[in-house]
């Protein structure tokens, strides 16, 4: 068995894997009463919450801690804090039980439980509120093909959604108002294989304040952003020569950017794998899913050599258990 800690941002997370079967998969998400994540309080919902997810996990898959083999801790990118109180716990538990930590880049692992749906050499379009990121295996990496140049495509919808009066997260209300909107044109940012959301969210602010609807913006900036990551990842699927597209990230939950997928896929005669919403959102199954592909691949660590990777890029690991 290998029990997986999710902690990198908002959600805490504690997941149990054992033969690439996901037996627990419990998390809970710190929210803000207003405005963006405070890193400090989100690492104290994670301290507060830990040890009762623990249990309850350990309860979920029906097993006991010693058959824990090791933990599998989502040790880098994220808020230093919250990787922090993570590290802690993991730590506590496997000094505890004297066994290894497996450190997991979390965003290798959004990329590695589109395996478990069934994809064997993918492009990852990885659109969470932080990051966003076309990865894929090359040469012994996962290599980072294109990205965001500014702001995160979750972090671009909440900090629209937030102008317009909508808590985080924003991303859900969008998708519902984009339903009753019609298309106005709007800035379409894309170099290369790289997006930017930056002139999308002036314009947008210029139109709200100019009276447009809302949910014309709302439509109209799902149409725009999200074909420009499909753009974005067929040019990778094109150059990597690669025939699967999987999603991941919490904005993979929105069904517009979904289909979009499926359309570009099928013209491509490539196979697209979407996720379960429980794994496409931040989730410590993937982190155990991964950390046992590692741990049998011989990566571990004794505890006291573990540290946090608050800007680890999915291109400095070494993918040694591929
Ligand atoms: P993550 O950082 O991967 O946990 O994802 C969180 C982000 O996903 C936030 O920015 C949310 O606004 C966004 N999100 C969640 N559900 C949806 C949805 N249905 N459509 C668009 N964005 C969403
Ligand atoms: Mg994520």
């Amino acid at each position: 068995m290998i029990l997986g800690i999710e902690c990198t941002a908002h959600t805490f997370g504690i997941g149990v894997v054992h033969n690439k079967k996901i037996l627990a998969n419990i998390r809970d998400m710190y929210r803000p009463e207003k405005g963006g994540i405070v890193p400090l309080d989100a690492a104290k919902h994670h301290q507060h919450i830990a040890l009762s997810l623990y249990q309850q996990a350990l309860d979920k898959a029906n097993i006991n801690e010693k058959n824990i083999k090791a933990i599998a801790l989502s040790n880098a990118p994220g808020l230093a804090p919250c990787l922090l109180e993570g590290l802690r716990f993991a730590q506590q538990k496997a000094q505890s039980l004297s066994i290894p930590i497996i450190p997991v880049n979390h965003c290798i692992a959004h990329l590695e439980i589109g395996q478990h749906e069934g994809a064997r050499d993918p492009v990852l379009l990885y659109t969470s509120g932080a990051n966003t990121q076309i990865i894929a295996f090359s040469s012994g990496k996962y290599r980072v093909f294109g990205e965001t140049l500014d702001i995160g495509i979750g972090n671009f919808l909440d900090k629209f959604a937030r102008h317009v009066g909508i808590p985080f997260p924003g991303g859900p209300f969008i998708e519902k108002e984009a339903k009753k909107g019609t298309y106005i044109e709007l800035p379409y940012t894309l170099k290369g294989m790289d997006v930017s959301f930056s002139g999308l969210y002036t314009k947008l602010i210029q139109l709200y304040n100019n009276k447009i609807p809302p949910p014309d913006l709302c439509f109209s900036l799902q149409e725009t952003a999200f074909a420009m990551l499909v753009e974005a990842a067929e040019r990778a699927l094109a150059h990597t020569e690669k025939k699967e597209l999987v999603l991941g990230g919490g904005v993979a939950c929105n069904t517009r950017l979904q289909e979009m997928c499926k359309v570009m896929c099928k013209e491509r005669k490539a196979r697209f794998f979407c996720p379960k919403k429980e794994f496409l959102i931040d989730n410590a199954a993937m982190i155990a899913y991964t950390g046992e592909l590692m741990f049998k691949a011989g990566v571990f660590s004794p505890p006291s050599q573990v540290n946090i990777e608050p800007r680890e890029r999915t291109d400095e690991v070494d993918v040694t258990w591929k």
